[in-house]
């Protein structure tokens, strides 16, 4: 058994693959997917904010729920709103490009946002609808245990930080926080608007995959 493994895994160096990703085996993923879809029941049914009141649904996010790394970008837009998938426009096309070409699966990680609930003409969520859905995200966080948390976007930077990001500034920046390191980029979507950034974005991301497959 062991040879055939080591066989496969130099079968796969040499075609060209630098890092494998071997999910570690959990009997407890089945519970961990009950409790995440009891969170999703309860945002469903949430009125905390008046963000319920434009929503078609609310977003709880997708994922390996073993995952060692989580994305979080701020709040749903349309096409997530629509289908009940967070980042599956535009930018969550280039997201999940990105982490291909990191040479991964969009499938080995844990994706979400701050808000689970879309917030009108895709504005900014204001800290106060941020600080309302927070307890959501805790919930996840507590389930999943992921050791990373990728936050793309200043938004979702502030909402865990407590305070205002210059991220053009700070993207880069590796922070403690509780027993996790938070990793700071840019959202997908403004590296849609700027084009120059979608470098920064993918060395970030390949750096907070590899940091969350190392810790
Ligand atoms: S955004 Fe969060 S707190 Fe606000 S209604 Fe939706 S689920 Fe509730």
């Amino acid at each position: 058994m062991k040879d055939q493994v080591k066989k496969h895994l130099k079968i796969l160096q040499e075609l060209g693959y630098e890092h494998i990703f071997v999910e570690k085996y959990s009997e407890d993923k089945e519970e961990k997917e009950k409790k995440l879809k009891e969170i999703d029941r309860q945002i469903q049914q949430c009125k905390k904010c008046d963000l319920y009141k434009n929503r078609k649904q609310a977003v709880l996010g997708e994922g390996n729920p073993n995952s060692p790394l989580m994305f979080i970008g701020e709040a749903p837009g349309g096409d997530e709103d629509k289908l009940g998938r967070p980042f599956v426009g535009r930018a969550g096309k280039l997201l999940t490009k990105l982490i291909e070409a990191a040479g991964h699966k969009r499938e080995e990680f844990y994706i979400t946002n701050i808000c689970k609930c879309r917030p009108p003409n895709n504005r900014t969520p204001t800290p106060w609808e941020m600080e309302a859905c927070f307890p959501y995200l805790e919930q996840q966080l507590q389930i999943i245990k992921p050791k990373v948390l990728c936050l793309l976007g200043a938004t979702a930077a502030r909402a865990f930080l407590k305070r205002n990001v210059a991220i053009t500034k700070e993207r880069g920046s590796i922070i403690n926080w509780n027993d996790k390191l938070l990793y700071l980029t840019y959202h997908p979507a403004y590296v849609l608007r700027n084009p120059n950034a979608e470098i920064t974005l993918f060395e970030d991301i390949k750096k907070a995959i590899e940091l969350a497959i190392e810790k």
